[in-house]
């Protein structure tokens, strides 16, 4: 089994299915296989990102509870250590779950998930799984206050498993990323690292947004492949990109998996990584994302260097760093 890393996963958008079928059983419900694939994964025919994100709101509606979060994180991170995963960084909006919970209580939900799951792991063979979550600023009007929360809990949380910040949600002027600069400049005076979602809807310049900000990782970036100047400084710079192929191709970036430049960005120098978005919503997975780039002629060598980008990207310690390079010469 190939060993994997994922930087990108959110976690609303990947709520495995069969958890999904045990939370609606315990509130003593059910729905067709039919009916629950429809409400959770995207159709051929979805036309944008603001589609794309209407698929959120289900999964999001069984996430409200401490217990729930922490059932979801848990049976999520046992399927990925069995498609092969030995690092993640799972993010999530911890304002999204605040029917009944504060934003700091969310997030201990999730740490609880992830202590669930490393106890279990115990008793398993073969590589570990590490995890670290990042918290998401919602690119959305009028959340500024939560905005703010989530940065002070991402503080209070750092080093507990906790690694870093991300901004996501729809892209459009209203919301454009140089707006969010004051809570990035309140991230780097804390040290907390961040990535921020740009070059997906929207193009080239909101990943120059991004970058004025100061981050050294975008999610998904794909569109700097139109603006030679920017792909330019994104390779001087070293700023990793966290593409993710069939989430672009059900919001219509790209028609055709043919068109997707994961290798000619390999071949430019970019930090291209791999990863999933949201493997329940996109219905896929990272072996699955890796088969469709071998399906376009990815290389033994070309994976390899997915791999060292996404060890170099990671917002870890050290020492997990090495431990993941010296999982990939086992
Ligand atoms: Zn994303």
């Amino acid at each position: 089994m190939k060993k994997l890393i994922d930087l990108h996963l959110h976690l609303d958008g990947s709520v495995p299915y069969q958890t999904v079928r045990k939370l609606l059983a315990e509130e003593g419900k059910s729905l067709p296989e039919a009916e629950l694939r429809k409400r959770l994964s995207v159709s051929p025919d979805c036309r944008n990102l603001d589609e794309y994100l209407d698929k959120f709101d289900f999964p999001l509606s069984l996430m409200q509870t401490a217990e729930n979060l922490r059932l979801i994180v848990k049976e999520l991170l046992q399927e990925l250590r069995g498609q092969g995963l030995v690092y993640t960084e799972i993010r999530f909006a911890p304002q999204r779950h605040t029917k009944f919970l504060t934003q700091a209580e969310a997030v201990q939900a999730a740490l609880a998930g992830r202590d669930d799951f490393y106890a279990w792991q115990k008793e398993q063979e073969g590589p570990d799984l590490h995890v670290n979550f990042l918290l998401c600023l919602m690119r959305l009007v009028g959340q500024d206050e939560a905005n703010w929360e989530t940065v002070k809990v991402a503080r209070d949380f750092m080093d507990q498993g906790v690694a870093g910040l991300d901004l996501a949600g729809p892209e459009n002027e209203e919301v454009a990323n140089r707006k969010y600069a004051p809570f990035f400049q309140q991230a780097k005076e804390w040290g907390i690292p961040y990535t921020i979602h740009a070059g997906e809807a929207a193009g080239p310049e909101s990943m120059r947004e991004a970058l004025a900000l100061g981050t050294k990782r975008i999610g998904h970036g794909i569109r700097c492949q139109e603006d030679p100047a920017l792909v330019k400084d994104l390779v001087e710079d070293g700023i990793s990109l966290e593409c993710c192929a069939s989430s672009n191709l059900n919001t219509k970036v790209f028609n055709q998996i043919a068109e997707y430049p994961l290798r000619s960005m390999l071949g430019q120098k970019l930090r291209v990584t791999l990863n999933t978005d949201n493997m329940t919503v996109s219905a896929t997975n990272l072996p699955h994302e890796y088969q469709l780039m071998e399906k376009q002629g990815l290389t033994k060598s070309e994976e390899r260097q997915l791999y060292l980008n996404s060890v170099r990207a990671a917002f870890a310690s050290q020492e997990e760093k090495e431990r993941l390079l010296a999982l990939l010469e086992e």
